[in-house]
């Protein structure tokens, strides 16, 4: 990734899937940028970042355009281009992960789809006329979008947004040399995921029941990012790519479990 520039969003803390992701494409020579929602957070991510040498590091709501704009703003005037971009963000309120899916109001819908899906494709926006020669765009997604998993509920209907997102940004930006692919990662214990009932039970399951019989880590999920933000997936896009040790093509339970 030597010459490659790219833009990292969604580091909370060094539990973080992007923290990972940023540490393997630093390992990779990528010369990085990275992005955070408030003051708070930026005393979190400025010393992560500036340990992997960030050149960038800049504020960016996603709710907000204006934030999102002077964010791409620093980018193209501090680097002019930009080769990459992690999108590793999510939020729904923590109280319709606890209901039941039918109490969802339409506040907290419109809320966890708007940061966690409709993000990807403001950030895409932005992000694409600084993509002249080619780039590369990645979001994070979980199997609860594709079936029901207990306790994910709303985030299910968002990550299935998101997933259809990716699919028509490849479509729409393919043309103009970016691919958009997302990494469908198996459960990591993160502050996001602290969100989530019984996610120990989540992560016992996958133990037990995937292929792989373990639970995937940070670097399973840089590694594959690594890939797909490389020129060694050249020819992928439009992918939602698991890395979850197999768990997706597991029945609902193994002899074991039962
Ligand atoms: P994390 O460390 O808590 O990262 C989530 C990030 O989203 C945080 O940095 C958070 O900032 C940021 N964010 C929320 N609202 C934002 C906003 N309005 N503007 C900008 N940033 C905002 O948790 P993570 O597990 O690594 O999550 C990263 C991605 O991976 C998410 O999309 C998640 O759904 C996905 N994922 C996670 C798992 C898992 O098991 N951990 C599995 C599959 C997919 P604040 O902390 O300030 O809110």
């Amino acid at each position: 990734m030597t010459g490659k520039r790219g833009l990292i969003m969604g580091v909370a803390n060094e539990r973080s899937l992007a923290w990972g992701i940023a540490q393997q494409l630093h390992k990779a020579g990528a010369e990085l940028g990275f992005t955070y929602p408030n003051d708070t957070m930026e005393k979190r991510v400025r010393p992560l970042a500036e340990s992997l040498n960030a050149t960038l590091i800049a504020p960016c709501d996603v709710t907000d355009d204006e934030s999102l704009i002077n964010c791409f703003q620093q980018v193209k005037q501090d680097w002019g281009r930009l080769d990459f971009v992690v999108h590793a963000i999510a939020y729904a309120d923590k109280e319709t992960l606890k209901n039941p899916f039918t109490q969802t109001t339409r506040g907290q819908f419109t809320q966890a789809l708007d940061v966690s899906a409709y993000s990807f494709l403001a950030v895409a926006k932005e992000a694409a006329p600084l993509m002249a020669e080619g780039g590369s765009l990645l979001t994070l997604t979980y199997l609860g979008a594709q079936q029901v998993i207990p306790n994910y509920n709303l985030m299910g209907v968002a990550k299935a947004a998101l997933e259809a997102t990716t699919r028509y940004l490849a479509d729409d930006l393919g043309q103009s040399g970016l691919r958009v692919n997302a990494i469908s990662a198996g459960p990591v214990k993160t502050l996001a995921a602290s969100a989530i009932g019984d996610f120990k039970k989540m992560l016992a399951h996958d133990a037990a029941t995937a292929p792989l019989r373990r639970n995937i880590d940070q670097d399973d999920v840089g590694k594959a990012a690594l890939y797909l933000l490389s020129d060694l997936a050249s020819g992928v896009t439009g992918e939602i790519h698991y890395v979850d040790g197999g768990a997706n093509i597991s029945g609902a339970f193994n002899t074991d479990e039962a």
